[in-house]
């Protein structure tokens, strides 16, 4: 009977609303829990190649993977699918591991990977032949693919396809021995050459390939391929959910069917994809990434312009700010692009409650006070975090001789400039009002110096006599500045969605993408950490570099462009 007393609400809907509110593959994992599947246990993994290092797509994934298991009381291995010996290196292991370990999350026991798996994998593959369902072909790769045909084409059988199992055993046995030349002969599953996806039409299972692998060494001159190694992999573990994007969405079929020939020692993991990040004015492929740091595009992986977590982190992105953005955007079955002005509104939420407010000058034009008592050093107290009451105040040293920024005078201003211009009072920060008496400039008319008076009376920034100014700028005693390497960032990629049509993502980087300033830092900015972020006042979010400390990255600026967004598209 429905209940429709007032202000009581109906229990069932509740749980219906919940449910809905999950995403799908949460919904699915709950589903699954319900109907008793794998015993309510639930176990992911997170399964990158050690090819390159993580970019902020794999975080989604990760976050995926790792906050499953934590949600559902699983557990989610860190899973090398290291198949692959030509592309990969021991390098990006411990790399790979760093980058988790700094986002957060941590796998359930030590890293796997696919490799420890080869013995049980081979003897599988052994177990299919034996049964009729695998077969040594010695056609070129070029036949092969041209056999395979097309949607709607017919495929081709291999003349090996009917080899007899004993034969197939003794040719596969002899390629695991080093027999024959790489690449002349493969593994592969005999499923069906007319089905209708491309992946069952006997797929390659087993390549020759003479290179050493970062862990087996020389031990195997033949390589599982990935959809001969990944679900294996997963089944060996006891993966419940396997998650991946949907560009394996073909590959389903083929992984259940792997799995269904074989005696697994757990219960069938299933795979569910989802759709991959991509977001507007960058590239998340390890092979672009690459490009760009083997074309002298960038300085390396952890340039603080990649996309990479290494890069972002040295650009001051706070791991909390991308699992924010992660867990906002989502998962979902269809893929889009996501804004970048999303993800910096979140970094920018973060470092506004979190960081220190500083003042640093990025283009420096000397202001002389010419009514400062001479050598005189004021120190004044500028507030640390006005977002944070317990980050207290500094003591900044105010002289005669100060750096403020070229913009803001102007000679000769339009109207609506409130800055410092001949004859206009200002205040600045934390100091005293000035008021603009001269300008001097060199022989091209560009201004070199700007001399000023000030008012003894307004220390702090408030005139006793209530007098207002329309601006307050930031400064730098010239004689304790400290001096710095500022990175400013544009995009890195001018076109919005760089690569899109088939285009080649380079053609599309942005040339003006960074700027390098030699800028004056208060002297606090002296004792930042390295990678700790400050907030130079009116200017943005800027990190200590990790490595170098006079050097600071741009993280973020100031400006809510991700809200401007969602007014332009509200209008
Ligand atoms: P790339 O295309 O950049 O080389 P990949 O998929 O080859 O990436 P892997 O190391 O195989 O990289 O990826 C590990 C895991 O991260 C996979 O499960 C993959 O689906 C996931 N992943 C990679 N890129 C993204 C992305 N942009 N969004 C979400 N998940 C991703
Ligand atoms: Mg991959």
């Amino acid at each position: 009977m429905p209940d429709d007393t007032p202000g009581s609400s109906n229990p069932s809907d509740e749980n219906e609303a919940e449910y809905q509110s999950l995403d799908f593959i949460r919904a699915k994992v709950e589903a699954d829990n319900e109907a008793g599947a794998y015993g309510g246990r639930v176990q992911t993994r997170f399964p990158p190649e050690p090819n390159g290092f993580l970019h902020i797509g794999h975080a989604k994934s990760i976050y995926l993977n790792f906050g499953i298991a934590d949600e559902y009381g699983g557990s989610c291995f860190l899973r090398f699918d290291d198949t692959n010996p030509e592309t990969e290196d021991i390098s990006y292991v411990a790399a790979i591991e760093e980058d988790l370990a700094w986002l957060g999350v941590k796998p359930s026991g030590p890293a796997r990977f696919a490799s420890d798996y080869f013995e049980q994998i081979y003897e599988w593959a052994e177990s299919l032949i034996e049964r009729g369902l695998a077969y040594v072909d010695d056609q070129d790769a070029e036949t092969i693919s041209e056999q395979r045909g097309g949607f709607g084409q017919p495929g081709i059988e291999s003349p090996n396809r009917d080899q007899p199992a004993e034969e197939a055993l003794g040719l596969f046995r002899q390629m695991r021995d080093g027999v024959f030349d790489d690449g002349s002969r493969v593994l592969r599953a005999r499923i069906d050459m007319q089905a209708d996806n491309m992946w069952l039409r006997d797929p390659v299972l087993y390549r020759i390939r003479r290179v050493p692998h970062h862990r087996t060494d020389d031990r195997w001159v033949i390589y599982p391929t990935y959809d001969w190694a990944h679900g294996q992999s997963d089944a060996i573990e006891g993966t419940t959910h396997s998650l991946c994007t949907l560009e394996f969405v073909d590959h389903r079929a083929l992984y259940d069917w792997c799995l269904e020939q074989l005696e697994l020692p757990h219960e069938k993991p299933n795979q569910n994809e989802f759709a991959r990040l991509n977001i507007t004015h960058t590239v998340l492929s390890k092979r672009v990434l690459r490009a760009l740091v083997e074309g002298g595009h960038v300085g390396g992986w952890d340039d603080a312009q990649m996309p990479t977590i290494r890069g972002m982190r040295r650009r001051g992105y706070p791991a909390s700010a991308i699992r924010a953005f992660v867990d906002r955007i989502g998962v979902a079955k269809t893929n889009s692009t996501v804004e970048v002005e999303l993800l910096e509104s979140f970094v920018r939420t973060e470092l506004n409650a979190s960081a220190l407010r500083r003042m640093a000058v990025l283009k420096p034009l000397k202001l002389v006070i010419t009514n400062w008592p001479d050598g005189q050093v004021v120190m004044v107290d500028a507030i640390n975090n006005p977002e944070d009451s317990e980050a207290g105040t500094r003591q900044v040293p105010f002289t005669g001789e100060l750096w403020i920024e070229q913009d803001d005078f102007m000679l000769d201003p339009p109207k609506k400039y409130f800055r410092l211009t001949p004859g206009r009072e200002v205040r600045l920060r934390a100091g005293f009002f000035v008021t603009a008496t001269e300008a001097i400039t060199d022989d091209d008319g560009n201004v070199v110096e700007v001399r000023c008076t000030y008012d003894p009376e307004t220390q702090g920034g408030q005139a006793p006599d209530g007098r207002k100014v329309k601006a307050t700028m930031h400064w730098v005693s010239a004689d304790h500045a400290v001096d710095a390497t500022v990175h400013l960032y544009d995009r890195l990629f001018a076109d919005s969605h760089p690569g899109a049509d088939g285009a080649d993502p380079l053609e599309s980087l942005n040339p003006e993408a960074k700027e390098s300033v030699s800028a004056k830092l208060e002297p606090a900015l002296a004792d930042v950490e390295p990678g700790q972020v400050v907030q130079f006042e009116r200017l943005g979010y800027f990190a200590a570099d990790l490595d170098d400390p006079k050097v600071f990255h741009r993280t973020v600026g100031l400006r809510d462009e991700w809200a401007n967004i969602q007014k332009r598209k509200k209008n």
